[in-house]
C-alpha cells in the first residue's frame, strides 16, 4: 500500500517543503525535497513516518536503513499524528471541542455513534448534507482523517479526534483498514473522556427533591436552599439551577461556577467531596434506573434516617462533561461550552 493509498495525497500536494513541526522531544526542522546525508525521506515517505516503527509500510522501503535513521531522529513521539501537527493547534482544539459537543448534544445522536451504524448510515459532520454516508464510525473516521477538502481539513481532523474519544479509541494513531488505532487501554479512554467538561464548571447534583406538593407535581430543594448547602460544605462560590421538568422538580440541580482558575478549583473540589463520601457518578449509576419520588423513604439509598429520626436526602454529584450534556436543561446545554481540563490547566 502506498501512502497515497491512505489519504496524505493532499499534504503531499499543499505542503511546504520546508516545514518546521513540534514533537514531544524537541522542535525538529525537516527539509522534505532536501535530503542531507540521505538522512531525510522526501515527501513520499512521509506515510510512513507518521505510522512510526511498527508501520507495515516499512517493510516497503528499499533502504531501510534510511527509515532506520529517520525514526531513531524523532525518538519516540513517532506515533504522534503529524497531520493533526500540521494545522493551527488552537483551531483544530477549537474544532475538537466543538463537535465534541454537537456529539454529545442528545442522547440520540450518541447512542447513533456507539452503536457503530447499526442505527442507520452515519454522515459527516464537517462536511455536513453536502457528505455522502457511511456504514459505519471506522468508515467515518477513514473519511475524516483522509478527507482532501483542504477547506475543511482543521474540521475533519478536529471531528477525527473527537469520535475517536467518544469511541475510546486512539486518536494519535492513524487510522487505517488494520484498525489497529481503535486499541487503547480502558483507563486512557476513560482518561480522555473525563478530561472534557462543560465550560464553565458545573457540578451536577442528583436527588434534590423533596416529595410530591399538594398539587402533585415534584418539589425539590430551592436554589437558595441549595446554595446554602454548599456554603456549608465550604464552598464560598457556586450558584444553583434547579431543574424542572413538566411533572414539576427532576431532582436535579446544577451548581455552577465560574469560567475561571478558581472556578474549576472549587468545582473539582465539590465533585472530590461528594467522590470521598461514595457519593459521586459511580454511586450513582449503580442505583439506576430508578424511579424518584416513590417510596423513596424506604429506599436506603436515597434517604438516610439520621439518630434523632430525622430523615436527609442523600446527594450524588460529579463534575459536569461532555457526556452529561443531555443531562442539563436547554439552556445550559445552549450556553455552554465544551473545555479540556488538561489543556486548560496547562495553557494557564
Ligand atoms: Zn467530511
Amino acid at each position: 500500500m502506498s501512502p497515497e493509498g491512505l489519504g496524505f495525497r493532499d499534504n503531499n500536494q499543499n505542503h511546504n517543503p520546508s516545514t518546521k513541526r513540534k514533537y514531544d522531544g524537541g522542535e525538529e526542522e525537516f527539509r522534505f525535497g532536501n535530503k542531507p546525508n540521505g538522512l531525510y525521506p522526501g515527501p513520499d515517505y512521509r506515510g510512513e513516518f507518521l505510522a512510526g516503527t511498527s508501520s507495515p509500510f516499512r517493510r516497503n522501503l528499499s533502504d531501510e536503513s534510511r527509515a532506520g535513521k529517520y525514526i531513531r531522529i524523532a525518538g519516540d513521539s513517532v506515533g504522534v499524528i503529524i497531520k493533526h501537527l500540521e494545522v493551527d493547534q488552537n483551531k483544530l482544539k477549537k474544532a475538537f471541542l466543538h463537535f465534541t459537543k454537537v456529539i454529545n448534544e442528545t442522547e440520540a445522536e450518541r447512542n447513533r455513534y456507539l452503536e457503530d451504524g447499526k442505527q442507520g448510515r452515519l454522515q459527516c459532520l464537517a462536511c455536513g448534507r453536502s457528505s455522502k454516508d457511511f456504514p459505519d464510525v471506522h468508515a467515518l473516521i477513514m473519511h475524516t482523517y483522509n478527507s482532501d477538502n483542504a477547506d475543511l481539513n482543521v474540521d475533519h481532523l478536529g471531528l477525527h479526534k473527537a469520535l475517536c474519544v467518544l469511541m475510546g479509541w486512539n486518536y494519535s494513531k492513524p487510522p487505517d483498514n488494520a484498525k489497529v488505532y481503535q486499541f487503547l487501554p480502558a483507563e486512557e479512554a476513560a482518561a480522555n473522556q473525563d478530561d472534557l467538561i462543560m465550560w464553565p464548571p458545573l457540578v451536577i447534583i442528583h436527588n434534590t427533591v423533596t416529595g410530591k406538593g399538594k398539587d402533585g407535581r415534584m418539589e425539590g430543594l430551592g436554589n437558595k436552599e441549595m446554595d446554602n448547602r454548599i456554603r456549608d460544605l465550604g464552598f464560598a462560590s457556586g450558584k444553583s439551577k434547579s431543574l424542572y421538568g413538566r411533572d414539576g422538580h427532576l431532582g436535579i440541580t446544577i451548581v455552577k461556577f465560574s469560567g475561571d482558575q478558581l472556578g474549576l478549583k472549587e468545582a473539582v473540589r465539590l465533585a472530590e467531596h461528594f467522590e470521598k463520601e461514595k457519593h459521586g457518578r459511580k454511586a450513582w449509576g449503580c442505583i439506576q434506573p430508578i424511579k424518584i419520588g416513590k417510596d423513596d423513604e424506604k429506599n436506603p439509598n436515597l434517604v438516610k434516617v439520621e439518630r434523632n429520626g430525622e430523615k436527609k436526602r442523600i446527594l450524588y454529584g460529579y463534575l459536569g462533561m461532555a457526556v452529561d450534556l443531555c443531562t442539563v436543561d436547554f439552556e445550559t446545554r445552549k450556553k455552554v461550552s465544551i473545555e479540556s481540563q488538561r489543556e486548560y490547566k496547562t495553557s494557564k
